[in-house]
């Protein structure tokens, strides 16, 4: 195995392995850019066939942070972390400190928080080693589950979608298919029967299903019409890729707009996308609420404050897609290239500072 010939090292600054053999540990952490500040980015723990598959993942994660927290305007660099193993038998209080250990031994440079297979419990036991630990449980005075406020930076990007689509950002009556109603997709799909949109969904886990059926009162639909069926706007919460040259001819939406991170299987799929005259919101500025939230851990969290900011997510993604409009690219280049421009002029203040924190 081989880091810099990995396909998805792109000029990362560290990429760090560790293993504590007592606990079972096994983890790397990638920072691809301290260029606006610290690289924030979740720790990931999943049971990875092979260490390339973890590396590559990584690599291919932290590179989205550099881009997630420059589109978003955050003083943040891009950083994650791997930890491969079974999470439901894996974790232990020895393994998260000696976790913890290690996020501390890169000063602040490295700022953790949860990501599939880690909870805000889990960041609390890091935290008994580190302060660079985020999204602790709120009764710990940190941000808690970044789930919620993910759920409201999509509908917050969603009101600049539907003022594309209707000229109005009322969600009233708006048909969304949500793929997913997990964490994010059911807090998402909460939010829009309270501002009076129409709901449909799909999820593979039949628990899920049931809940947001009997709770919120949303229609379900088979598992494999979910991206056919005909809707304004349609919602990937479940996992990235799902949006290829396979499934983009079947689809029925005006627009997407989701949580998933790489819902686009290649680059080529936002200009298939854009043939097709279908809205692409990018998905790492409009599920940028669950970074945003975290990151006010560095200012001193407010839920208040991290609402207000989240919220500008609405107005992130309507420049995004007027840019995208006036330069006849894709909504995709557009953030693109926003992030850089934001990396290439505040960015080069890097030099002048003793360290990135
Ligand atoms: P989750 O695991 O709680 O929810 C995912 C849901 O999707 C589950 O209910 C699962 O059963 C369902 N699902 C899986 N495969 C499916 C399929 N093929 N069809 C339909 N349903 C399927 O995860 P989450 O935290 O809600 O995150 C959802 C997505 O959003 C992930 O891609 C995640 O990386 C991304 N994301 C999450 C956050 C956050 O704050 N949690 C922030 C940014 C991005």
């Amino acid at each position: 195995m081989t880091v810099f010939d990995s396909i998805h090292y792109q000029d990362h600054e560290q990429v760090v392995f560790a293993a504590d053999p007592a606990s079972g540990l096994k983890t790397i952490i990638a920072i691809h850019s301290t260029a606006l500040g610290p690289a924030l980015g979740g720790t990931r723990f999943y049971p990875y066939a092979t260490e390339e598959e973890a590396l590559s993942d990584v690599l291919r994660l932290s590179r989205g942070m550099t881009f997630k927290a420059a589109a978003s305007g955050l003083d943040l660099g891009g950083g994650k972390a791997v930890i491969i193993g079974d999470p439901d038998t894996l974790k232990s209080e020895r393994l998260w400190r000696a976790y913890g250990q290690f996020v501390e031994s890169f000063g602040g440079r490295y700022i953790t928080a949860e990501d599939v297979g880690t909870t805000t419990a889990d960041m609390e036991l890091i935290r008994r080693e580190t302060r660079w630990s985020f999204g602790t449980p709120l009764s710990a005075g940190g941000s808690g589950d970044p789930s919620p406020a993910t759920a409201r930076g999509l509908i917050a990007g969603l009101r600049a979608v539907a003022t594309r689509l209707r000229g109005d950002r009322d969600l009233t009556g708006l048909r969304v298919a949500i793929q997913g109603v997990g964490k994010v997709g059911y807090a998402y799909a909460r939010l829009l029967t309270e501002e009076r949109a129409e709901v449909i969904f799909a999820d593979v886990d039949d628990r899920a299903v049931d809940r947001a059926v009997r709770d919120l009162g949303v229609k379900a639909v088979p598992l494999d019409d979910i991206l056919s069926v005909d809707c304004d706007v349609l919602s990937p919460c479940a996992l990235g890729g799902g949006i290829n040259a396979e499934t983009i001819p079947k689809l029925a939406c005006s627009a997407i707009l989701g949580s998933a991170n790489n819902q686009l299987a290649t680059d080529g799929d936002a200009v298939k996308l854009a043939a097709a005259g279908i809205l692409y919101a990018p998905d790492f500025v409009v599920n940028a609420g669950g970074l945003i939230n975290v990151s006010q851990e560095l200012r001193g969290y407010t839920e208040a404050g991290a609402s207000h900011r989240i919220d500008g997510i609405e107005q992130a993604t309507a420049t995004i897609l007027d840019l995208a409009d006036t330069e006849g690219i894709t909504p995709n280049e557009a953030a693109i290239a926003v992030a850089q421009r934001r990396i290439d002029t505040v960015g080069g203040l890097h030099r002048f500072r003793p360290s990135s924190c």
